[in-house]
């Protein structure tokens, strides 16, 4: 995925791509799109793919006919776009990294953050735009004026979190036609609520900071909530040349996960358009699917995440073969007998044993995991650039992991 940095996938649940399909689709929700979304049968035709529904994956895209590999299937601009949940300092036209030093560029308005007075996102409808502006410039003391060095990156974070949260909640009353288009998404607002710790933090860092602390009192709890649901289920991690933002699109988040997908995509840096092509042959009928999780992680690590952060467990035939159709992207070196390979007895279950297939050596998941996250923290250390220090991280990665 262009744009992405080594290891994004780390513990960012909130801020990785995309939605799910996982889980059933809430009927009200299915019915209301069903009415609302349907293209004509014309439309339908013309287009490489169709909308189907199920029960389990709720609305997805299959293939019309069969397709060949690079063909485009979807190219369309944001609904919404806004920094991403990393915590890392943003400019709020362009998305390219700014500090918070004091000799940062600010918007002379609201005071938050801007990469210069020149940005080609300034009262951009995908930048900064003038109504949020005037929402951030009433409320200088606490928004924009707290993005200081002083600052934590817990405080930091929660800020930058709230902008996309805020501009989706102000197409409501501005737009209403694109409003409509985002609230159609799913959102798993009742798994959501089931969730004690996910739900206490969209309750204490953005429902009362915006209805108590911004004196947004007109907004409904309820309504940021879906929101907050519609863009962590749906929402896409883009951006090149070192910036980040997340998006929603109008069709693709209708695209289906699989850990071995047939699409891929990549993103326009100027207007922000996804431009979404088939990775390999699709036969007619066969559903459109992308990866919410990174391909490169093994089994236990992918699921864990999508679970995390989608509210699903995959059981899609890569999470289903212990072998990973072939990838052997889980299997470690035994370490007893150092010839064998340890791999998940059942990978769809994910705290069940893993066993060397030479000698009676097992490993319970935990400990796996703990392995896993131990690589992951020894190669988050070194620097991109440090292309010796890799190598070397890569030779200490084979006693583990085999060739
Ligand atoms: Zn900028
Ligand atoms: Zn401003
Ligand atoms: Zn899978
Ligand atoms: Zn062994």
């Amino acid at each position: 995925m262009p744009g992405r940095k080594k290891n994004h996938h780390k513990n960012n649940n909130n801020s990785r791509a995309r939605h799910q399909r996982g889980g059933q689709q809430s009927k009200d929700k299915q019915e209301q799109q069903d009415k609302e979304q349907s293209p004509s049968p014309t439309e339908e035709k013309e287009l490489p793919y169709r909308v189907e529904h199920s029960d389990i994956y709720g609305r997805y895209l299959v293939a019309n006919r069969q397709l060949e590999a690079g063909e485009t299937l979807i190219r369309e601009e944001p609904l919404a776009i806004g920094p991403c949940v990393s915590g890392d300092p943003v400019c709020l036209g362009c998305y390219h990294p700014v500090s918070l030093k004091a000799d940062q560029y600010r918007c002379p308005g609201c005071a938050w953050p801007l990469c210069g007075s020149t940005c080609a996102g300034l009262k951009h409808r995908h930048g900064h735009t003038e109504t949020e502006c005037q929402l951030y410039a009433e409320r200088r003391a606490v928004a924009g004026e707290l993005l200081t060095e002083r600052a934590g990156p817990a405080e930091v974070r929660d800020l930058y979190e709230l902008v996309m949260i805020v501009r989706i909640l102000l197409l409501r009353q501005h737009d209403p036609e694109q409003f409509a288009l985002i609230a159609r998404m799913e959102s798993h607002t009742e798994e959501r609520r089931q969730n004690a710790v996910l739900w206490r933090h969209y309750e204490e860092k953005v429902v009362q900071r915006l209805r108590v602390t911004w004196q947004l009192e007109d907004l409904e709890a309820e309504q940021v909530h879906e929101v907050c649901g519609i863009l962590d289920v749906n929402c896409f991690e883009i951006g090149q040349n070192g910036a980040k933002a997340r998006t929603l699109y109008p069709s693709a988040f209708l695209l289906a996960h699989d850990c071995t997908p047939n699409t891929a995509h990549t993103d326009d840096p100027s207007s922000f358009e996804i431009l979404l092509r088939t990775s390999r042959r699709v036969r007619e009928r066969e559903a459109l699917t992308l990866s919410y999780a990174y391909t490169l992680q093994g089994t236990l690590k992918r699921r864990a995440f999508m679970h995390e952060g989608k509210l699903f467990w995959c059981c899609c035939r890569r999470c289903s073969d212990p072998r990973e159709l072939g990838t052997d992207c889980s299997a470690l070196v035994c370490a007893t007998c150092r010839t064998g390979s340890v791999r998940a007895v059942d990978p769809l279950q994910q705290t069940g044993d893993w066993a060397c297939d030479r000698c009676a050596h097992k490993m319970g998941a935990t400990e796996v995991e703990r392995q896993l996250d131990r690589i992951n923290n020894d190669l988050e250390d070194i620097d991109v650039h440090d292309i010796p220090g890799l190598e070397n991280f890569l030779l200490r990665c084979v006693c583990i992991h085999g060739s």
